[in-house]
């Protein structure tokens, strides 16, 4: 049995219980998101798909359709909202990007640009953490985190089940860690998932970079956008 809801004023069929992102997505509605991979569990961590569900702004992720539900995307005070989230990541981290090794295929670089943002509104932060390359396969950018926590919940050693990646404090001094150990264990094919997991250029494979010139395009990847409005919703 299907459920009706609208989403911008227009009437859509879904599943009862389906994710409202993946729904829209699934009609051609385009919601950014940073922390949502599709098909796994949802991190509720970036709030960049907030829209409003019944007035009210909730994460996209999070919200499961239901029968009625009338959800505004197309609305200045979610966009405004959306919009503030994705220029805080610019300014928490250094995002320079010509000399970073994701341009062109990260996800935070692709949001920006799809948001036509030009500069964040907010004081940059200048963060100091320190880079890691103890690893075999990766280097850590941390400075270029985004908390997303896609790499604490969704990378796990095969063998033992335990994660690879954690934060590590909180508040400006959060940082991302890796154990080393654990992810030496890695095959290279791994890694690379692992690397192109994160939506930013934090986790970078070693060996790979720039594969690109730089500065021949805005970004590499479709624009997130036109995945959607072409059906690509995975
Ligand atoms: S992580 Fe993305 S947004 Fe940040 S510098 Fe690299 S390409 Fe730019
Ligand atoms: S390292 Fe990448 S995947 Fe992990 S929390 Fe930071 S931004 Fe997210």
């Amino acid at each position: 049995m299907s459920v009706y809801l609208t989403i911008d004023g227009k009437t859509i069929e879904a599943a009862p219980g389906a994710t409202l992102i993946d729904v829209a997505a699934d009609n051609g509605v385009y919601i950014p998101s940073l922390c949502y991979m599709r098909g796994k569990p949802c991190l509720g961590t970036c709030r960049v798909c907030s829209v409003k569900v019944n007035g009210n702004l909730m994460a996209a992720c999070t919200v499961k359709v239901a029968a009625g539900m009338e959800v505004a995307v197309d609305d200045a005070e979610a966009a405004d909202f959306r919009n503030a989230l994705v220029e805080i990541n610019f300014s928490e981290g250094n995002h320079n990007c010509p000399s970073c090794e994701k341009s062109g295929r990260c996800e935070l670089q692709a949001v920006g640009y799809e948001l036509g943002m030009v500069a964040s509104r907010f004081p940059y932060r200048f963060a100091k953490r320190s880079r890691e390359d103890a690893a075999r396969h990766f280097f850590l950018e941390r400075d270029r985190c985004i908390f997303c926590q896609r790499c604490v919940e969704f990378v796990r050693d095969e063998e033992t089940g335990r994660k690879i990646f954690s934060i590590d404090a909180r508040g400006w001094k959060a940082e991302i860690v890796i154990d080393v150990a654990l992810a030496d264990r890695m095959t290279g094919e791994r890694a690379a998932e692992v690397a192109e997991m994160c939506p930013v250029g934090c986790i970078i494979e070693k060996g790979r970079g720039y594969d690109d010139p730089i500065g021949k395009r805005k970004y590499e990847i479709k624009s997130l956008r036109q995945r959607v409005l072409d059906g690509e919703t995975a």
